[in-house]
């Protein structure tokens, strides 16, 4: 076992951030294996930093997910949010357990073709879908979410010449009592706006109206928000039958539900206060059950979680670079991965663990990135033990929207690993190289000597 470092005593004031009357907490044990393999030797073979996935994870997340629901309402079908993780090994695991595509840009949309998603699973939303992506879209009977009259104008106009009609639905928008609404996107309800899109639809005889799109949020605390988004959606598609004779087969109700991660400024931890799919499912389902939509002829049901299906399955390995006082006394710690990869550590306070033995001394720090930016903040305040430069760390609930949203930035991005269900490793994207960042770059002659 490796040596304990010796901390010297030193005095200063506590600046350890609100207390609350659950105390503070911090691991107790170091954090050495995940699925079995050691994060030793995952290091080893695939460097530093490096990010991690469970398949195993991910499986059983999306399984109790569509269990929650499934068991409580007739006819549920999930749908991939590619945004969230479209790695393509990420999105094979999902589709493999059944799940359709959802996408919101002609280049999510090839990436599902090319994962052999059919056509007629991958639902195409998204506020920017330029006409070669609508006509590629119509061509593969897939389900296209209007988000604007514009594109309901440009879609009527490609129809005119179509012997069959486009499969569209509406993103519909509404207030749902959390604030700001995310009324960008979508036709309004309360305004009108979204009927008469379906009108428009229904009475152009171009279009054929299957669904009804929501997606109210996201990362969203209250489940009283799905039960009255439920409820419009139901009500509109009552409206569409009766008075527009028009049966809408199935109803999206996007995504949006939460990870177990902790939010910033959060008094608990996530994992002990944000509502479990189940809970949705329980609201979603009963609301839709008791809408009055006649039982024997329910709309399927259509979720597009994102987050709360990966986000505990990914981890981000990497390693102490230095420690350091800064000018107040506080203690602050700097590590080798920075902001641009792990950019949901603007909005959580992830949790990070030491990946081996470490002294029992705790004491509140900042965590720094690499990025010889102000920003680059992993964490503003955490307990943690003295580590040494060189020791490893485990940052925990990474699997949701890192991995797409990262930045390159005077390094290049690091590898990401999958850990199978028999414990096997597969480098699911190598480390990127100079040559990568530099390919699409051209220097201009009188440049080169
Ligand atoms: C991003 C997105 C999702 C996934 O959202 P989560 O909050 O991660 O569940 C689903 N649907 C649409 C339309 C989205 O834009």
């Amino acid at each position: 076992m490796q040596k304990l470092k010796y901390e010297r005593p030193y005095i200063k004031k506590l600046n350890a951030g609100i207390m609350n009357k659950f105390g503070t907490r911090t691991d107790s044990q170091a954090f050495t294996h995940i699925d079995g393999v050691p994060v030793k030797s995952l290091i080893a073979e695939y460097g530093s930093p490096v990010f991690v996935l469970s398949e195993k994870q991910i499986r059983r997340n999306y399984r109790s997910a569509y269990r929650a629901f499934s068991t409580r309402y007739p006819k549920v079908q999930f749908a991939w949010s590619y945004k969230t993780n479209y790695l393509n090994a990420v999105c094979k695991i999902f589709h493999q357990e059944g799940s359709w595509a959802e996408v919101v840009s002609g280049f999510e949309y090839r990436k599902a073709i090319g994962n052999g998603v059919p056509g007629n699973k991958i639902i195409f939303n998204g506020p920017n879908k330029p006409k070669e992506d609508l006509l590629l879209a119509i061509e593969n009977d897939s389900l296209i979410h209007i988000d604007h009259f514009e594109e309901l104008t440009l879609l009527l106009k490609i129809s005119e010449n179509l012997t069959a009609k486009p499969r569209v639905a509406i993103r519909v928008n509404m207030d749902t009592g959390i604030y700001p609404s995310w009324d960008r996107f979508g036709f309004n309800y309360e305004n009108g706006e979204a009927w008469n899109a379906l009108t428009r639809i229904v009475n152009s005889g171009k279009l054929q109206l299957v669904g009804l799109h929501c997606h109210i949020g996201t990362y969203v605390l209250s489940t009283a928000a799905y039960a009255i988004a439920a409820t419009k959606m139901a009500d509109l598609a009552w409206s569409c039958k009766t008075q527009l004779k028009q049966t809408i087969e199935y109803l999206d109700l996007g995504g949006g539900f939460p990870s177990t991660n902790t939010l910033k400024g959060s008094y608990l931890p996530g994992a002990d206060t944000v509502p479990s799919v189940d809970d949705f499912a329980e609201v979603i389902t009963t609301t839709l059950l008791n809408s009055g939509l006649p039982k024997h002829d329910l709309p399927l049901l259509i979720l597009e979680t994102g987050r709360a299906l990966i986000d505990d399955a990914g981890y981000l390995l990497g390693s102490v670079v230095a420690n350091k006082r800064l000018g107040d006394g506080k203690r602050a710690m700097v590590v080798n991965f920075g902001v641009n990869i792990l950019f949901t550590s603007f909005w959580y306070e992830h949790q990070i663990s030491p990946a081996q033995d470490f002294t029992p001394h705790v004491e509140n720090m900042t965590v720094y990135g690499p990025l010889c930016m102000n920003i680059d903040v992993v964490r503003e305040s955490v307990n943690l033990p003295l580590l040494n430069p060189g020791d490893h760390v485990v940052v925990h609930k990474v699997g949701a929207y890192n991995m797409t949203q990262w930045m390159q930035f005077i390094t290049q991005r690091p590898a990401i690993v999958l850990i199978d269900e028999q414990q096997q490793t597969h480098l699911i994207r190598t480390s990127e190289t100079l040559n990568y960042v530099e390919e699409p770059e051209t220097t201009p002659p009188h440049l080169i000597k």
